[in-house]
């Protein structure tokens, strides 16, 4: 059972004494701030500095161990960015996942622009996320409008008011979701001076009627090569009439550290610097079978790009494997000539011995054992060879391209600007 209050940002007494850990798995984002530049840590909670690594969600699930080992006290395991965690939904996903497998008791939470989220409340429900953040600085698209220079949603990009009026609708729809799932709610307004300073209330007025409980007014840090690098950062006295005005409507946050994207330790001792070598081992870690001499995927498709062909209608394979800078197809390697019986799926087996998976778009049960029992995993999803790929070799949820289109499609940015914790 999970004990919320052991939650150090939510909970501002047991700061001192529980920690917290942010699991960089999330590169993409599919928003644009007029705020961010993504040389450069996300500025909606995280101060600017170069992004220390990215992991996969494997990646993430061995240096949790080593985080634990180092920090007992950590309580929470969250996702931060680097982008925003609904543009990397698989990654995510699969991360939390192997965290209920393993660590049950962790508060888990997660930090988003809200544009992306809807699709998967229920998967957050029921991996155990708690805590849900969503960044909301306007409820009005006029003044949305001057703070996101852009909004992609699948793979349309929506600017100016229409964009702005998109994210807003998301956004709200996606505090009333979570409060409808028992999940707890911090909404972060990122405060501009002359753009929304006199708004960040009204925020707090009409996010609060929607059931969120907790408001964290974040004073703008004007970042390098950005719309607003020019503009003041708010001072202490702006942002505490703020929170008071703030606070007639909803709790305010007052002790956020407005942490990097890897963060890790307690909010008044953070450890990020001593085990930023850890995550950087863990980033270069390999799946095991790849030592296990296996480092194809065998495809089954009519023209090589989508997998759109059955297992059993595969006249031959496309042999992918890994390269520098991504995937590449290795060869076309013929099938065994279809025959009857067991004994042809025992050839295919022999025949794809090198590769770690055969990706198709159906199996039957009697050749999925065959392979399987081969040591190759065998996937019946849909969708383009090369999405899917990289569930296979990331250790994503490769499952989510079964039932769901798109299911590990991401946003555009695949830059190493931070979202939230
Ligand atoms: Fe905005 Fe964060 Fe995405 Fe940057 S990474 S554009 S600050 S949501
Ligand atoms: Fe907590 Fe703020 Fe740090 Fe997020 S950025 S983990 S809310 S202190």
């Amino acid at each position: 059972m999970k004990d919320s209050s052991k939650h150090p940002c939510f909970n501002k007494s047991s700061a001192g004494s529980c920690g917290r850990v942010h699991l960089p798995v999330a590169p993409k984002c599919n928003i644009q701030c007029n705020y961010c530049n993504r040389k450069y840590d996300c500025v909606n909670e995280s101060r600017p500095g170069v992004s220390s690594g990215v992991l996969k969600p494997f990646q993430a699930s061995t240096y949790m161990e080593k985080v634990l080992e180092a920090e007992p006290r950590i309580t929470v395991a969250g996702i931060a960015g680097p982008g925003d965690p609904f543009a990397n939904p698989a990654e995510v996903l699969e991360t939390m996942r192997l965290l209920e497998k393993d660590h049950p008791e962790l508060i888990f939470c997660l930090s988003s622009n809200g544009m992306n989220i809807l699709p998967y409340l229920d998967d957050l429900k029921d991996l155990g996320v708690s805590h849900v953040t969503i960044t909301i600085s306007a409820v009005d698209p006029e003044i949305g409008a001057k703070i996101y220079s852009w909004v992609k949603d699948g793979n349309v990009v929506y600017r100016g008011i229409k964009g702005a009026e998109l994210l807003l609708e998301r956004q709200l729809a996606a505090i009333k979701g979570l409060k409808e799932r028992g999940i707890t709610v911090k909404v972060n307004s990122i405060v501009i001076p002359g753009i929304n300073d006199e708004h960040v209330v009204e925020v707090a007025k009409v996010v609060s009627e929607l059931g969120a409980d907790i408001q964290n007014l974040i004073p703008l840090k004007p970042t390098e090569d950005t719309p607003f690098h020019s503009f003041e950062e708010p001072d202490h006295k702006m942002i505490n009439r703020l929170r008071k005005e703030a606070s007639e409507y909803i709790e305010q946050m007052t002790h956020c550290r407005r942490c990097r994207a890897d963060a890790v330790g307690l909010l008044s001792n953070d450890k990020s610097g001593c085990l930023s070598g850890t995550l950087q081992a863990c980033s270069k870690l390999t799946p095991l079978n790849l030592e296990a001499g296996r480092p194809f995927v065998a495809v089954a498709s009519r023209e090589g790009m989508l997998i759109n062909q059955h297992l059993g209608e595969a006249k031959s394979f496309y042999i992918w494997g890994q390269s520098a800078d991504g995937y590449r197809l290795i060869e076309e390697r013929p099938a065994p000539t279809s025959g009857c019986g067991p004994k042809r799926w025992d050839e295919l087996a022999a025949v794809l011995k090198d590769c770690r998976a055969v990706l198709c778009a159906a199996v039957g049960e009697t050749p999925r054992l065959a392979l399987e029992e081969s040591g190759i995993a065998c996937h019946a999803i849909s969708g383009f060879i090369e999405t899917a790929l990289e569930a296979v070799y990331t250790g994503g949820n490769i499952e989510a391209l079964s039932g769901r289109r798109g299911g590990i499609a991401g946003g555009c940015c695949t830059g190493t600007g931070l979202n939230c914790g």
